[in-house]
């Protein structure tokens, strides 16, 4: 399965919309284990998004995620702006140079997102939904209470990559806000799949 640059499109637009419709959640839930502002750093990605590609209407999946990708770095800002911006640029590379599979595009994704922030699963970050959901389009069974199940597996872990290990064991018990917001990601993704 692969997706075409329209799905792409309505992909990245609902994304848009579930940051800026849950800023307040998302910033809530960093202020339990971090800095508070992780919905605030998103919702200004959201913004130069939607900005960037009202400006220039990508012609390719590639650009479109390249567009995605530098706005996540020049607005975001954080640890999740350079995070988010590799896993889309590293996406926009591979589209580009391969016919490649939609499940093969996440898994891109989040090596890069572990390259970047030298992290892996069960360390309580965003991995900790973008691996298991890279696997769960493999054995092409993803679906949105796939997306609860990852995300809520953060839950109960302690961080060891990022602001809330400084919480160590007390970091246990909240979900983590970069996981929350990757599964507004494919939580969107979803819903382009079940069009
Ligand atoms: P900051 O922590 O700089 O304020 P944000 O609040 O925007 O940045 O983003 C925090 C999120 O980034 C975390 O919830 C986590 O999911 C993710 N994150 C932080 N460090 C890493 C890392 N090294 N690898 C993967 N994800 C990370
Ligand atoms: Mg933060
Ligand atoms: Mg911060």
């Amino acid at each position: 399965m692969k997706l075409e640059l329209e799905q792409s499109q309505k992909w990245v637009e609902l994304f848009v919309q579930k940051l800026e419709t849950n800023k307040a959640y998302l910033n809530e839930l960093d202020t339990a284990i971090g800095d508070g502002d992780h919905g605030t750093n998103m919702d200004r990605g959201a913004k130069a998004i939607t900005e960037s590609l009202s400006k220039k209407t990508p012609n390719t999946v590639s650009d479109l995620y390249k567009a995605v990708a530098f706005a996540m770095i020049q607005k975001v800002g954080g640890a999740s702006g350079p995070l988010y911006g590799t896993a889309f640029l590293d996406m926009s590379k591979a589209v580009k140079t391969e016919n490649i599979e939609l499940s093969d595009l996440i898994q891109v994704g989040s090596d890069g997102i572990k390259r970047r922030g030298e992290s892996d699963v069960k360390m309580k970050t965003m991995i900790d939904v973008w691996q298991p959901i890279a696997d769960d389009l493999k054995s092409n069974k993803l679906d949105k209470a796939n997306v609860d199940t990852a995300l809520n597996s953060t839950k109960d872990m302690v961080a060891t990559k990022g602001r809330a290990s400084y919480l160590e064991e007390k970091s246990k018990g909240h979900l983590d806000p970069g996981s929350q917001s990757s599964a507004y990601l494919f939580e969107s993704l979803v819903d382009v799949l079940g069009d």
